[in-house]
């Protein structure tokens, strides 16, 4: 079977989690290979990525491409689609993923796709479009695909391969070198999941009422170690920050778990959540359109139901 690229998606060597999920989606496409961009490289990322099935691992795991934006990892991918010919190539549909591939497809000659929610054999990408309202199936039609694919599309599922280690040494032209990082600030994380990575997700909308009752919805999550979203009504309230809020102007989640508190299920909101595998609804007004997509839903008041949610998932643990 071909190979299929996949761009690992690393922070200093901590492997993300959504390049499992693309290693799993890439061995229904061919044999996966991982490709390692940047320093961090080490045993335990070697044995993750064979793990969750990389039959090669191409190493380019120098610091110099760790200096300059995007423009190297591009560079990278396309000396290794001209030199081993893959079936196809996938990156996370991250800010950062969505430009690395934009810029190899031109590099490649290649057609692009972005936001792709799933991924058939035959390299048929699945698109979730205009607010969530159509879904669309779209093929690669000249060069190699390259299809970035949305976090939280696949589960991952472990399936040890070999990981044969290739190093790649890149000499970085000079446009790749055209914008140099000066300085990096980690973002102070707290202790939950990222939003857009989380397996389970819990939101709350203006029927939270305040910024102090978002404490509700924080604390069911932190029972389920899920992370928090928001409805934009709740986010422009200033009741919980904007990098919260889920939805069309927002981010796109779609975890395997989403639980939606008070929010009424306005198309711009179903936009950021729909893919959601299993979507749980808490609403005291059973003529609410987020009903229309729940798989389980409670005609209650978030006050009473959310506190006794979060009690009885505490007694189970
Ligand atoms: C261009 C554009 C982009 C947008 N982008 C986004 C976006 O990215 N994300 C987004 O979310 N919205 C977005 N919106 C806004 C969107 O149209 C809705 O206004 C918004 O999603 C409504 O948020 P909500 O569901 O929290 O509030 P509401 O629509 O007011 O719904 C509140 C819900 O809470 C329920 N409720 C109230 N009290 C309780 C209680 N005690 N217990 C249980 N249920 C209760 C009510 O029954 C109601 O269903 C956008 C709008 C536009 C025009």
């Amino acid at each position: 079977m071909s190979e299929v690229l996949v761009l690992v998606d690393h922070v200093e060597g901590e492997i993300k989690k959504v390049t499992l999920e693309l290693l799993t989606l890439a061995r229904s496409l061919g044999t996966p290979s991982a490709v390692w961009a940047g320093p961090g490289y080490s045993d335990a990322a070697k044995a993750r990525l064979a793990e969750y099935g990389a039959e090669k691992i191409y190493v380019a795991d120098s610091e110099e491409i760790a200096q300059y934006v995007v423009a190297p990892k591009a560079e990278l991918l396309a000396r290794l689609v001209a030199d081993k010919a893959p079936a196809g190539v996938l990156v996370a549909a991250t800010g950062e993923g969505k430009e690395i591939a934009g810029r190899l497809a031109v590099k490649t000659d290649s057609g692009v796709i972005t936001d792709a929610v799933g991924v058939d054999g035959d390299f048929v990408a699945e698109l979730s479009i205009f607010g969530g309202g159509v879904n669309v199936r779209s093929r690669v039609v000249k060069g190699t695909p390259i299809i970035a694919v949305r976090p939280n599309a696949t589960a991952p599922v472990a399936a040890p391969a070999a990981g044969a280690e290739e190093k790649v040494e890149v000499a970085l032209s000079d446009a790749a070198r055209a914008a140099r990082i000066v300085e990096r600030v980690v973002q102070e994380k707290g202790g939950r999941p990222e939003l857009t990575e989380a397996a389970i997700v819990v939101s709350g909308g203006r029927g939270v009422g305040s910024a102090d009752n978002f404490s509700i919805i924080e604390k069911l999550a932190d029972s389920l170690g899920a992370a928090v979203g928001a409805s934009r009504a709740a986010t422009d309230a200033g009741w919980y920050p904007h990098a919260f809020q889920v939805g069309q102007t927002g981010k796109t989640v779609s975890p395997q778990l989403y639980i939606a508190a008070g929010i009424s299920g306005a198309i711009q909101h179903r936009a950021g959540m729909q893919t959601s595998k299993t979507i749980v609804v808490i609403n005291k007004d059973p003529e609410a359109p987020i009903f229309e997509i729940a798989d389980f839903g409670v005609v209650g008041d978030l006050f009473q139901v959310v506190p006794q949610l979060t009690e009885e998932i505490e007694k189970r643990k």
